[in-house]
């Protein structure tokens, strides 16, 4: 009789529904699916339908594509290479994850699955000013929320970066690699220090103290951002910097551990401090890109198929 745990099987009655389940289906929590449907693990992915990568109007940073992509098809891509080594892929909002003897009990829908394993790629969510038509800014590019990303096209343009003081003008000096018209428009009550002011007058930066009311997004032309003061400011672009929701919930109420901003805590594997739980992409610390994130999905998916117990092929027939 083998005793060895690891590669007993056990009785069906106690058998996960899957190996590993995905929580997201963005860039991140599709690549990882691609890896384990490939190490013929079985595995879902449940998805709400809200990446940011959808958001992306044309990215001309990601690998591999010389005329740039965009967010949505890079995801319709990374979704047909999941599901055509067997991936399953639903719609759905997981609610809670539960520890299970087996691993998880992931709970979405009104449905629950037993997984032996899940990784989260849960992503972030944008805080944005109020605006009338914030999708439409954005998808024409307009509105901007990644200067890593998309500093490179701003190529001279009239721009305007908003929010807290300090972090603001960091964003500013960033974007003067790209243009020498750069607005910042500091959120008042936290007047930064005498450094940060140094630089805004040492790279020409334009400096406003106001809280933005409105932003009326004017297709091309840019945007009209209204000040609570009643002052109206043309901009040809906008980048908000106002910070954003890390969706790490579902994993903080299992006990895993996150840096003050929220972002998951993981190991060079991509497990966070809750054995068995994986986090991948924009949701855990650190640079939020898509070349990370397939990267940590690449090494999630990896880790997780090495923690289960092999399973020999065997030849057809
Ligand atoms: C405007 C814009 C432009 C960008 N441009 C670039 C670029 O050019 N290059 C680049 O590298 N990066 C770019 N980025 C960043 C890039 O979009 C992110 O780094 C990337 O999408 C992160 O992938 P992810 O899979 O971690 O998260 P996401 O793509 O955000 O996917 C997370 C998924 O998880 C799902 N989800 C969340 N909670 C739940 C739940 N409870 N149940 C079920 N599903 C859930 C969401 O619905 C979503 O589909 C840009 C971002 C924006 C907003």
């Amino acid at each position: 009789m083998n005793t060895d745990a690891r590669v007993a099987h056990p009785p069906p009655e106690h058998q996960a529904d899957v190996d590993c389940v995905v929580v997201g289906a963005g860039p991140a929590g599709l690549t990882a699916a691609v890896y384990l449907a490939r190490f013929h693990r079985s595995c879902r992915v449940i998805d709400a339908g809200c990446s940011r990568a959808a958001w992306i109007p044309t990215s001309h940073n990601y690998p591999g594509f010389p005329p740039g992509i965009s967010g949505r098809a890079l995801i319709e891509r990374l979704y047909e290479q999941a599901c055509r080594y067997g991936a399953e892929v639903v719609r759905g909002v997981v609610e809670e994850i539960r520890p299970h003897t087996l691993g998880f009990e992931v709970r979405y829908d009104g449905h629950g699955c037993v997984a032996r394993r899940v990784i989260l790629a849960t992503g972030i969510q944008d805080s944005l000013p109020a605006m009338d038509d914030a999708d439409a800014a954005i998808l024409s590019g307009t509105v901007r929320l990644c200067a890593i990303c998309d500093g490179y096209e701003v190529d001279g343009h009239e721009v305007a970066v908003y929010g807290e003081a300090e972090s603001t003008i960091g964003h500013a000096v960033f974007l003067r690699s790209f243009t020498d018209r750069v607005t910042v428009i500091a959120k008042p009550g936290q007047p930064p220090r005498e450094e940060a002011l140094a630089l805004v007058r040492h790279y020409g930066i334009r400096y406003l103290e106001a809280e933005v009311g409105q932003v009326h997004y004017r297709p091309g032309e840019g945007v009209e951002v209204v000040t609570r003061d009643g002052a109206r400011h043309r901009f040809e672009l906008l980048y908000p910097n106002l910070g954003a929701r890390v969706r790490s919930e579902l994993a903080q109420r299992l006990g895993a551990a996150c840096d003050p901003g929220g972002c998951l805590q993981v190991d060079d594997h991509r497990q966070t401090t809750v054995p068995g739980l994986y986090a991948i992409g924009d949701v855990v610390s650190g640079l939020k890109q898509m070349s990370i994130a397939v990267g940590h999905a690449a090494q999630a998916a990896t880790a997780v198929h090495n923690s289960l117990e092999a399973r020999p092929w065997s030849r057809p027939g």
